[in-house]
């Protein structure tokens, strides 16, 4: 047989049914602990260090993203945190997207205070700015693309070559554009990250991050020892609704983009909108490279500046009658939000600038919702 498509991996992989009552949807097991045969451990011991609905979602998540490892985590902070915990020590100089996920940039400028990490911002966009960064003492390259909330999309192969030839491990968060989308691993990167919280879970319900590795070694095994040790670990029962959420993950994804592509398409060049932030835009600065690395479409982010600032970009939210206005992104449902607001006290993201996730509704409806909404300004 042929190795089985993303489709049915999504749908099987982890999990074969079990004998004693041959449950087809796997049982959530939540025991803590485990009995002892003859005081010898059988296959698991404590929930901490590994439970049976993990074990299922992280052999799945690493299919899917076509690793060799995965390692589930509490929140995608949390992966982060083990990611920068296994990586760095103190003083070690980092670079990330000048354009990042805030959590991501407070992360290691504030949890990480005492190591004195010296992460500079870079704009990847062109991959001479990141050779002009790369330092001796560089230990990471943390790639985010498309970026959270302006879609600044960077060269994935360009910069891990980079990386590669100096040695430094090179990470990408891939929360956005999904390995539906793109496949960083293909693209040369030693390590991805994910919100499970998003597109993984796409109810809006579940909380989770997950770090695959494309291979196993020393950094695999001392993840998995961050994890364990460190506690930040999904409950049994997040990990079974993760893992039932990512069996509709790739029929979802498609939708998702080009629900977002028609709506980009739509609101760009409106009198009232300034700016539309989408790479499957031919404006988009990096509309090339985001049709050389990303497949099946461009996601379902985009952002808009609205004419007229804060104020305007607030009311357009409210006239939404579908959109609901909210943080987070990812979920069947289409939420907008003012990004500033969200951004906590180091704000970065432009006054007039609506960060939009599109879902899975009718593509007609959305439209027709920002149709009206833009009518009433
Ligand atoms: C949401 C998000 C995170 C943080 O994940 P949590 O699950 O909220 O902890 C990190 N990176 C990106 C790109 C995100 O969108």
């Amino acid at each position: 047989m042929d190795p089985l498509h993303l489709n049915t991996q999504a749908v099987h992989a982890g999990y074969t049914i079990e004998k004693e009552f041959g449950s087809v949807s796997q049982p959530i097991i939540l025991s803590t602990t485990f009995e002892r045969e003859n005081g010898v451990p059988r296959e698991h011991i404590y929930t901490r260090s590994e439970n049976p609905n993990r074990i299922s979602l992280e052999t799945k998540l690493a299919i899917l993203e076509g690793g060799a490892d995965a390692i589930a985590f509490a929140s995608g902070q949390a992966a982060a945190y083990a990611a920068f915990q296994a990586i760095l020590e103190p003083g070690a100089h980092v670079l990330i997207p000048d354009d990042c996920y805030h959590g991501i940039r407070s992360l290691l400028s504030q949890v990480y205070l005492g190591w004195q990490i010296n992460a500079e911002e870079v704009d990847m966009s062109a991959v001479s700015n990141v050779a002009d960064a790369i330092r001796p003492e560089t230990k990471l390259i943390w790639i985010e693309t498309p970026t959270n909330p302006k879609l600044k999309i960077f060269d994935i192969q360009a910069i891990a070559k980079l990386g590669a030839e100096k040695g430094i491990t090179v990470a990408c968060d891939n929360t956005w554009a999904t390995p539906f989308f793109q496949r960083p691993f293909e693209l040369g990167c030693d390590l991805v990250m994910h919100s499970t919280t998003k597109y993984f879970g796409g109810h809006s319900d579940i909380l989770g991050g997950a770090l695959i590795l494309k291979e196993k070694g020393t950094l695999s095994t001392r993840l998995r020892s961050i994890q364990s040790a460190g506690g930040g670990v999904p409950s049994p029962f997040d990990c079974w609704l993760l893992n039932r959420s990512l069996a509709t993950f790739p029929l979802r994804m498609p939708v998702h983009a080009s629900n977002a592509q028609v709506l980009a398409q739509f609101l760009h060049g409106k009198p009232a909108i300034e700016r539309v932030y989408y790479p499957g835009l031919p404006s988009h600065p990096n509309h090339e490279v985001a049709k050389a690395q990303m497949q099946h479409g461009f996601g379902g982010m985009l952002s808009i500046e609205v004419k007229g600032g804060k104020e305007k970009a607030i009311q357009l939210a409210e006239h939404l009658q579908i959109f609901a206005h909210a943080t987070s992104l990812g979920g069947v449902e289409s939420l907008i939000e003012h990004r500033r607001t969200a951004e906590g006290a180091n704000p970065r993201s432009p006054d007039n600038l609506l960060r939009i996730s599109v879902g899975i509704e009718f593509i007609g409806d959305l439209v027709a919702d920002f149709e009206q909404a833009l009518g009433k300004l």
